[in-house]
């Protein structure tokens, strides 16, 4: 079995799970929950820069970031990098206590706050087991909205909806959405304001 990155290095996808034979995505409804999981939040992390550049940059010289190539750690806690600083990462996880954090919330947060502090891996640290591989060689995650419309193809009823941010897919309950509006707003107003209740004059 097969097991190939899509759009950044880092995680690893079995095959035959995401693809069909003709090496189209399969519908996201066929495919394994946490590998559905990691390709929804990678067509959201795609693009985005790498989390140790941004901060040395910062915001305002947001521009001067690479672009993230790598990531690690589990969706919602990922880690994105570029070349340049993947070594400074595998030194943190590997050697200054990274790894106790990791499946953790706080794994992104630990290693920001290392890295903030001048946490680095030493000259020359090596131990970068992979094959190096161009992002742009890997195949591309699908794109967000075909993604939501793939999801929604031979569907009636139910509309789902595709959260990018959690990588998770909801369903919109027929009707549901009414709750939320001024149906439930005057409700609210008819019953917890009783503007005749008569106060104490004591
Ligand atoms: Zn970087």
């Amino acid at each position: 079995m097969a097991k190939v990155s899509i759009g950044l290095r880092g995680w690893r996808f079995e095959e035959s799970e995401v693809f069909t034979d003709d090496e189209e995505f399969k519908p996201l409804d066929e495919v394994p929950d946490d590998a559905r999981r990691r390709l929804i939040r990678l067509s959201y992390l795609v693009g985005k820069p790498c989390d140790a550049c941004y901060l040395v940059h910062g915001e305002a010289e947001k521009r001067r970031c690479n672009q993230a190539a790598i990531v690690y750690g589990e969706p919602m806690e990922e880690v994105l990098l570029c070349d340049d600083h993947e070594a400074d990462f595998l030194y943190w996880y590997r050697e200054a206590g990274g790894s106790e954090f990791r499946g953790r919330e706080e794994f992104r947060d630990e290693f920001h706050e290392w890295f903030a502090a001048g946490g680095r891996a030493p000259d020359g640290y090596g131990g970068l087991e992979h094959v190096e591989t161009d992002p742009s060689e890997l195949p591309s995650p699908p794109d967000p909205d075909e993604l939501n419309a793939r999801l929604n193809e031979n569907y009636g009823g139910k509309r789902k909806r595709i959260d990018l941010k959690a990588g998770t897919v909801t369903h919109d309950e027929p009707g549901g959405e009414a709750k939320d509006g001024d149906d439930a707003a005057s409700e609210i107003d008819d019953s917890d304001i009783d503007f005749d209740r008569e106060y104490p004059t004591k």
